[in-house]
């Protein structure tokens, strides 16, 4: 069964919000006074469709005012892991044998109850990770979107590979489902990596166990709402919620996870990857993880730039979402010739970012956690000894509501070997290089263990067609920022350190969770 052409239109992201407009501001404003009445709230484990209360909870708060419960998420523990295998087992025989066009229609209805609490979505995101609209807005079309875009995806998998003739034989290569897999996301695209990395498995025919970051487990609770009402079948998809340290080797040793899909930090990403590597007893094949990891992400501007575009990209870039995206530049190397002017302005243009509350849409928001705080302010003070602090360098002079606001900070002078140019902040904190030109710009951008994203702001054909060939990330911005991939235009994913290189939201991507056979009769 292949497309269903008349039901299917092509696919396109979805548009972003503008909230210049005003009835659009309304609208999140009102979203925000609906989702204020469900905070505070405790939310279940659903395991094969029951909600299931656990004993014990765990708060999540809002960052930018950490009294404010958004709710508490079930702490599950090891009889709990144990259902969610079971009963994502027990799904795994009928839902692997829809046809990709049937469970594309269940992805397409997903999408639409997606589409219909879009608003309501971004507020639970405004609340529980300090996403200011904008941000909040872009990860909820990101969702919207690799649920549509997987949909179509899905469809291509029911058809057979090429493969050549031979005489006197059949010979035919399809493609399977793999079984049962572990998905984790990361709380900073808290709902957009979630359904991503939930949804590619699953459109391939696979049944999950989720596992959202405890920084970000009420979102997930919502999700699981949205995928009741779009009337999914029960066990597709399971979640746990709870302590890493309690549930997470529980999670990852599980002898019945057939593959890993997971995205976060370096330190977390080794030890899954190492632990998924030990076969187990009762286990009769091999975990495949899937690693979607950290960056040190650079722009670099050389003196043929248009610096109004270098400035803004810079802005943008080091500062969207306070920093807290793996794609966030936080290397911004300029060449000798414009490193000056370059650095005043974008120094000037930073200071101008309003930090405050994401419920405002202020510029700049709170960190996700104290913890985070901390490291970040960590960095924020390093800054003074690894270079000269242009701007900020620890909190932010107002932390309205006793909020993780980390001042936005510019770090002059840093070298090319300093912790601030090697290692990932996570956080509003962006290291500035000096280049002699731009053969070392981009030396110094290739010479770190990452290779996620990065970006050159030139006017110079021959400079953009070696970055092409020669910087070596995952993602290149050629003339302009180098966050905001977009699904299905924008595949996403690093080299080195920087992980498995997936290319979510790439046409390849369903590739990973399927298995191909080959059948060969004679004739
Ligand atoms: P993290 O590594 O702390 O956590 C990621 C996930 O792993 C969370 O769900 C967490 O609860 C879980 N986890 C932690 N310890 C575990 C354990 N022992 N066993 C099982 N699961 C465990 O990362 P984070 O702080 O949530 O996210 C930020 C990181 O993610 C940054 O390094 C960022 O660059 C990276 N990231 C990468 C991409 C990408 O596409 N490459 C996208 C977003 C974020």
């Amino acid at each position: 069964m292949t497309a269903d052409p008349t039901t299917v239109v092509p696919y396109a992201p979805e548009p972003f919000t503008d909230f210049a407009v005003g009835t659009h501001a309304e609208g999140y404003r009102a979203a925000l006074e609906l989702v204020a009445g469900r905070l505070g709230a405790t939310w279940p484990l659903v395991i094969g469709g029951r909600r299931i209360a656990t004993d014990g909870t765990f708060p999540s708060v809002d960052p930018c005012a950490p009294d404010r419960i958004v709710g508490y998420a079930a702490a599950a523990g090891a009889a709990d892991v144990d259902r969610a295998y079971e009963a994502a087992e027990a799904a795994f025989p009928v839902w692997s044998r829809w046809t990709a066009a049937e469970r594309a229609r269940a992805l397409h209805k997903l999408a639409a109850v997606l589409r219909r609490r879009k608003l309501e979505l971004c507020a639970w995101e405004t609340y529980e990770a300090g996403k200011n609209w904008r941000e909040a807005d872009g990860d909820v079309a990101e969702a919207i979107d690799f649920v549509e875009y997987y949909a179509r995806a899905a469809l291509r998998l029911d058809e057979p590979l090429a493969t050549h003739s031979w005489p006197g034989e059949h010979n035919v290569t399809t493609l399977e489902p793999i079984g049962v897999g572990l998905v984790i996301p990361p709380w900073n695209f808290l709902l957009a990596i979630l359904v991503g990395s939930t949804m590619g498995p699953v459109a391939a025919g696979n049944t999950v166990v989720l596992k959202p970051s405890p920084q970000t487990p009420i979102i997930a609770g919502v999700f699981m709402e949205c995928l009741a009402e779009a009337g999914w079948p029960d066990g597709v998809v399971n979640l746990i919620t709870g302590a890493d340290a309690e549930i997470g080797d529980r999670l990852v040793d599980d002898p019945r996870a057939r593959f890993i899909n997971f995205t976060g930090s370096v330190a977390t990403g080794l030890r899954i990857h190492q632990r998924a590597a030990v076969v187990h007893p009762g286990q009769r094949h091999l975990k495949k993880t899937f690693m979607e990891l950290g960056g040190k992400d650079a722009l670099i501007v050389d003196e043929t730039a248009d610096l109004d575009v270098a400035v803004t990209a810079a802005v943008q870039g080091g500062f969207g979402f306070n920093g807290q995206k793996c794609s966030a530049m936080s290397r911004l190397i300029l060449v000798d010739a414009i490193h000056d002017e370059v650095l005043e302005r974008f120094v000037a243009a930073a200071a101008r970012l309003r930090v405050g509350r994401a419920i405002d849409d202020a510029d700049v928001t709170a960190v996700i956690s104290e913890r985070q705080f901390d490291k970040v302010v960590e960095y924020a003070r390093l800054g003074a000894e690894e270079g000269r602090i242009a701007l900020g360098g620890g909190p932010a002079e107002e932390r309205p509501d006793g909020g993780w606001y980390v001042a936005p900070t510019i770090v002059a002078d840093v070298a090319p070997t300093a912790r601030l140019a090697q290692e990932e902040v996570f956080g509003p904190v962006v290291a500035v290089l000096r280049a002699r030109d731009f053969d070392d710009a981009l030396r110094i951008a290739n010479d770190t263990d990452f290779g996620l994203t990065g970006g050159l702001i030139s006017r110079s054909r021959e400079r953009l067609e070696r970055a092409r060939r020669e910087f070596k990330v995952g993602n290149l911005y050629l003339n302009r920022k180098i966050t905001g991939a977009l699904v299905g235009v924008q595949p996403f994913g690093g080299f080195k350190m920087s992980g498995t290189n997936s290319k979510g939201g790439g046409p390849d991507y369903l590739r990973l969770f399927v298995e191909a056979r080959t059948v060969t009769e004679r004739l």
